[in-house]
């Protein structure tokens, strides 16, 4: 037997011994999660920013905090969602109890993505030890210092038994994947979210993928467009492009781009000063590979700001390509860094076109304040999520599903979702002998005669 499937079978055995299931024991755990966030705050930032080179501000902010803020909420109201649920009965049932349990799924397996390492690793093992299930969590690779981190604490807060943390790449997600799981929740990427999902059938495991995509954004005139582009550029910079539902790239008429440009010109300038590279707010490409990918990409369109790079720092400044045709490679994958092309459409109907062309996106942002065109594009268009007039901000909404669709994703998570997601809804009908019953329901045992199809 290989190292991971004794862990995954002693994980097993645990799970088996029922240790995970009273809620006193799933709330003194998220407890403990709760205190390891708080009391490793600095340490959590600075593996952060050993990573990722990321201010304080959206470390906290986008990881520790909000990271803190989904226990809460979950502890908040884990008795309410973990109660069985008693549906309502029709007179068949008058006399049985009708119950919806909340069954834990037994050993999941949770796979975070490098660019929220932290969020993306802890917020689905929220969920899953709400739900009372065991956790094998496997940080990305590629964010070395905070999955040494999350490696180091995890067994001096959480139960040994019931959650471990395994560290590697490629090579050990792959012997993971052979394993027997009974819930898999993977981030990252569509073309690994395939490699899962075929691992998975082989004991048809069920999964949430969160994957990622080409997430659109559309621009008319009726916008306030100095909120719009501050709106545009915050939800792209921030991380410097590196989060799942960053813009990827805007749609508009040739005028709004002209306007888009002028503006963002003014507000990068107010952000980040005459040199970007000296900002402190700003974060740098996770690895050299990536800076390779996203180089290659600054010779698409015209660069209208930015396109300065080094690549001693991994730098690549906070850039706007416009005029960029769709044919062009910065439009074909989805950018995950500082580089945001603008492609022109004519109006609405085209950027419907456009985006239905392509694979459904992760997001969906759409900046006007004509309604027609708001719900024209709402209605014809699918994406995991959309938000209007913003960006972003709807990951902060924990009654939201979270989530894509088709390539995006399967599956959606935060708030109470992240509690169901983890949990089988078992029916249960549950009869007795009472023998009125009994009587009322004998009509259903033979001989079927022509009599009892008329009852
Ligand atoms: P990735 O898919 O490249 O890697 C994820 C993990 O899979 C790695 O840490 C590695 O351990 C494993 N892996 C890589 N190649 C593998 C292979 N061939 N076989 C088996 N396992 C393999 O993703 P990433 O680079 O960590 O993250 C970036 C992607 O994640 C982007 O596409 C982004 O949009 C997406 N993402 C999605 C969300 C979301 O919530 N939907 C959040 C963050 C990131």
């Amino acid at each position: 037997m290989s190292n991971f499937a004794e862990l995954v079978q002693s994980t097993r055995e645990t799970f088996y011994s029922g240790k995970t299931r009273p809620l006193e024991f799933r709330i003194k755990q998220l407890q403990a999660l709760k205190q390891m966030l708080e009391e490793n705050r600095h340490e959590f930032h600075a593996a952060l920013n050993a990573d990722l080179r990321r201010s304080k501000f959206e470390n906290y902010v986008l990881e520790i905090d909000y990271t803190i803020n989904e226990i809460i909420h979950l502890l908040r109201h884990l008795k309410e969602w973990a109660a069985p649920e008693k549906p309502t009965r029709t007179f068949v049932n008058a006399l049985d109890e009708i119950v919806i349990y909340k069954e834990p799924y037994g050993v999941t397996l949770i796979m975070g993505a490098w660019n929220y390492p932290l969020q993306l690793a802890i917020a689905p093992m929220i969920g899953a030890i709400a739900g009372g299930n065991c956790v094998i969590l496997k940080p990305s690779e590629v964010s070395v210092a905070t999955a040494k981190l999350i490696n180091e604490l995890i067994p001096k807060y959480l139960d040994n038994e019931c959650y471990k943390v395994v560290c590697g790449g490629t090579n050990e997600t792959t012997e993971l994947l052979k394993q027997r799981f009974d819930y898999i929740f993977f981030t990252g990427s569509t073309t690994v979210g395939r490699i899962v999902r075929e691992a998975s059938n082989k004991f048809l495991t069920p999964v949430t993928l969160e994957l990622g995509g080409k997430s659109p954004v559309y621009i008319d005139n009726t916008a306030d467009l100095t909120v719009t582009v501050k709106r545009v550029l915050w939800g792209k910079f921030i991380n410097v492009g590196q989060t799942c539902i960053a813009p990827d790239y805007i749609l508009c008429t040739p005028e709004v781009q002209n306007a888009f440009v002028k503006e963002a010109k003014k507000i990068m300038k107010e952000w980040y000063g005459e040199n970007p590279q000296e900002s402190q707010d700003l974060c740098r490409i996770v690895s050299d590979k990536h800076y390779q990918r996203l180089t290659a990409f600054l010779s698409n369109g015209e660069v209208a700001i930015g396109g300065q790079v080094d690549p001693a720092d991994k730098y690549i400044s906070p850039t706007i390509l416009i005029n960029v045709r769709p044919s062009e490679p910065v439009m074909k994958e989805e950018i995950f860094g500082p580089i945001l092309p603008i492609v022109s459409v004519s109006n609405a109907y085209e950027a419907i076109k456009f985006i239905n062309e392509r694979e459904k996106p992760l997001a969906l942002y759409i900046f006007s304040t004509t309604l027609e065109d708001v719900n024209l594009i709402l209605q014809n268009t699918s994406s995991g999520n959309v938000v209007v007039n913003d960006t972003l901000l709807h990951m902060t909404v924990d009654t939201l599903p979270f989530g894509g669709v088709g390539l995006s994703g399967i599956g959606a998570y935060h708030g109470k979702l992240s509690f169901d997601t983890f949990v089988h809804p078992k029916g249960c009908l549950i009869k007795n002998f009472n023998i009125i019953g009994e009587t009322l329901a004998s009509a259903r045992y033979p001989p079927y005669s022509e009599k009892k199809l008329k009852v």
